[in-house]
Order: structure tokens, then C-alpha cells, then sequence
């Protein structure tokens, strides 16, 4: 069960209970298949190869007995992704109540149902497709126009607090300056420079990065333009944590 939380959880945190931890472990059943155990997480337990193999399709407390304390441990484990979910699963009618008292429209689906409602209709697995078909008033038919980035905002931060930049070995390279104001601009910003004298005549707009000798880069989108003085820019649209493409 590749990827499953609990489990990775359980694994994580120390290995088999006979306290072989640098081996490969293996998924074991609590109460064996052959017993009427289940393949739910709430059977599994993390277990070495020879401990599984000893253990075979022997009961739990028939294996553990004598070390009632482990036994109890791997029972209150094996119940632990189990409270999860209820507190999930709690949260979640809570949220749709308080929704439905909105006395808006309120549709819930599984996420079953919307795999089908996105398989059923060929799409590939994205956020934004699965999105478009949560719950039973998908459309048959989703219209798709070509939409390859339907999100065209990209969240940039605000920068570091570093106080200098460093090689890929850790090393100071370059040293930040405090004040990120240059000329009343700041790296981020978003300019328009109307350059009328030079090798470098041309408008550019795009986002800026400021250097304190006044002569900025700008980010364009045929590329990156070097060298242009603050005199020529004017601010269109000042930083602030996003990248509009
Ligand atoms: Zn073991």
C-alpha cells in the first residue's frame, strides 16, 4: 500500500516490534487473511520479513503473548488512523451543515464520484479539472477550451531576510542590502521604461529588479533587459507578493 499515511506513519516511527529497524519492512496483518482479517489499514501493522514469516497466520495475541505491553501497543496503534478519519468525516457534515443553514445551494460529492465524472469524460487528473466535476450536477459535457494554465497569478513572497546570498555550498556570494527601496522602486515591481536614448531604445515592461546604482533589469517577456536607468521606468503596478503573467 504505497503512499498510504498511516501506515508510513507507523513506519516511520521505529520499525518492526521486535525492534529491527535497518531492514526492509513488510505490511502484516493483525488478524490474518486466512482468519477473516481485512486488507483495511486498521489490520495493518509494519512488520520484518522474519517476524511476518514467524508470525505467519498465528493470531496476534498468540504471537505477542508474553509481551503484552508491544501486543497493546500495536492495537492502539492499528485503531489510531481509525480516529482520524472519524475526526475528518466529523468535521466535514459540520462544515455542510453550517453551509446548508447559508440557505444557499450546497452540493457534496465523494471523491469517487468525482474520478468518474472526470474519467468519464477523458480529462486528466488536475485540480482544477477535478474541481470542475465535483458532485452529481457535473455537466455530461464539460467545455474545455484549450485551457492549458487556467490560474494565470503565481505566488511570489516577499522576498528573504537573509543578509547575504550564498553559494550552492553555503558560502556568502553577495551581500543584501537592508533597505529595498531604490529610486522609489523595489525588486517585484511592475514597469514600464521608455527608453529614448542608446543602444537599449525601446519600451519594456515587465518586472524589475533594482540595483542601488539606479540602472535596473527588467524582466520582460521576450527576456531579460539589462542596464536600464530608474530615469526612464514608470511604476504600473507595485509588488505585492504575485506574478501576473
Ligand atoms: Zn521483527
Amino acid at each position: 500500500m504505497p503512499g498510504n499515511p498511516a501506515l508510513s506513519r507507523r513506519a516511520a516511527s521505529g520499525g518492526c516490534q521486535c525492534g529491527a529497524t535497518d531492514t526492509q519492512l513488510e505490511i502484516e496483518h493483525i488478524q490474518p487473511l486466512s482468519k477473516g482479517g481485512s486488507n483495511r489499514v486498521s489490520n495493518l501493522a509494519i512488520a520484518c520479513h522474519s517476524c511476518n514469516q514467524t508470525k505467519s497466520n498465528q493470531e496476534i495475541e498468540q504471537f505477542l503473548s508474553g509481551k503484552s505491553n508491544v501486543l497493546q501497543q500495536i492495537l492502539s496503534q492499528a485503531k489510531k488512523p481509525l480516529a482520524d478519519a472519524a475526526a475528518v468525516n466529523a468535521t466535514r457534515w459540520k462544515l455542510y451543515n453550517k453551509l446548508k443553514l447559508t440557505g444557499l445551494p450546497v452540493e457534496v460529492g465523494s471523491g469517487g464520484l468525482t474520478k468518474f465524472n472526470r474519467c468519464s469524460q477523458n480529462l486528466p487528473k488536475t485540480h482544477w479539472l477535478d474541481a470542475a466535476c465535483v458532485g452529481t450536477s457535473t455537466p455530461d459535457r464539460l467545455i474545455i477550451k484549450d485551457v492549458k494554465k487556467p490560474l494565470i497569478i503565481t505566488a511570489t513572497g516577499h522576498g528573504s531576510r537573509q543578509m547575504c546570498r550564498t553559494d550552492k555550498h553555503g558560502f556568502p556570494v553577495r551581500y543584501v542590502p537592508r533597505f529595498k527601496f531604490i529610486k522609489g522602486y523595489q525588486t517585484g515591481d511592475i514597469v514600464k521604461a521608455i527608453v529614448t536614448k542608446g543602444k537599449k531604445q525601446g519600451v519594456y515592461v515587465g518586472r524589475v529588479a533594482v540595483r542601488t546604482t539606479g540602472s535596473f533589469n527588467i524582466k520582460t517577456k521576450n527576456g531579460l533587459v539589462q542596464g536600464i536607468s530608474h530615469k526612464y521606468c514608470q511604476p504600473i503596478h507595485k509588488k505585492d507578493g504575485y506574478a501576473y503573467v
